[in-house]
């Protein structure tokens, strides 16, 4: 006989078992790609003489080697200093089929009488939004990757994946990717600020086929958050964080739909 405790036991147990994804998930068959914003000639933010290219770079590779520690199968649509063009980067993640697509970088202001106040850490997901904050910080990360392309085109292709089935599911991601990154900032950086989840209409995400969003880890305006965004330390964090993030929202899918 069974006692009412020990079938409490089993079902907690059970429910801990699926709660946590156990070790019975594959992680072989979902590729990751990874992409490091600007590059070559176009640096993004700059700051105390630190570039936004090279920090997203270097998080990147942080990225590269704790998803592959972690089993899945990774691709950098940048591995170097170099320029890529609108559209690349989502084409890269469409040909190799990824199950999501990841960009980073970092924020800044151009007034200068607020750098050392604006700070945080936001995720990003495709949608217009009316929201000035999001408008803004999306047109400065435009800037580059548009450049030679006409206003009509631009229209087109943003209004051609707006309200796009993805929307839902990048939002979903972007949400586990963002409490993971904060919960891990913050076993070393108490007062981090968590900036939240976001929708902006970013280029780089548009035309993603799959859950895509866009990480700025960070003010590289922002005199202390610019220390620590170039430290091993708060770096290992945010990969962590993203990782684990993409992780439980892929065991997530997988446990609804077979995704
Ligand atoms: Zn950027």
């Amino acid at each position: 006989m069974l006692s009412l405790k020990k079938i409490v036991f089993y079902l907690v147990a059970l429910l801990l078992l699926v709660g946590c994804g156990g070790p019975g998930i594959d992680r072989a068959d979902s590729l990751v790609v990874i992409d490091a914003g600007h590059g070559g000639e176009d640096c993004g933010a700059l700051c105390g003489g630190r570039q936004e290219k090279d920090l997203v770079l270097q998080i990147t590779k942080k990225l590269q080697k704790e998803f592959k520690r972690k089993g899945y199968r990774v691709y950098l649509t940048r591995s170097n200093d170099r320029f890529l063009k609108l559209g690349e980067r989502t084409r890269i993640a469409d040909k190799k089929d990824a199950k999501v697509f990841i960009s980073i970088h970092a924020n800044a202001i151009a007034n200068r009488e607020r750098f050392d106040i604006v700070e945080g850490v936001e995720t990003y997901f495709l949608q217009k939004t009316r929201d000035a904050k999001s408008q803004r910080i999306a047109a400065r990360e435009n800037q580059a990757v548009l450049q030679g392309t006409d206003e009509l085109s631009k229209n087109v292709i943003i209004d051609a994946v707006l309200n796009g089935p993805k929307i839902i599911q990048s939002h979903k991601l972007a949400i586990d990717v963002q409490g993971n990154i904060m919960k891990h900032l913050r076993n070393d950086y108490k007062d981090a600020k968590n900036g939240g989840v976001r929708p902006a209409p970013f280029y780089v995400l548009v035309g993603a086929s799959r859950p895509s969003i866009l990480v700025e880890v960070g003010y590289i305006t922002n005199s202390k958050e610019r220390e620590r965004l170039f430290t091993s330390k708060y770096q290992k964090h945010i990969a962590k964080g993203i990782v684990e993030g993409v992780g439980r929202y892929i065991d997530n899918r997988k446990r609804e739909v077979g995704f």
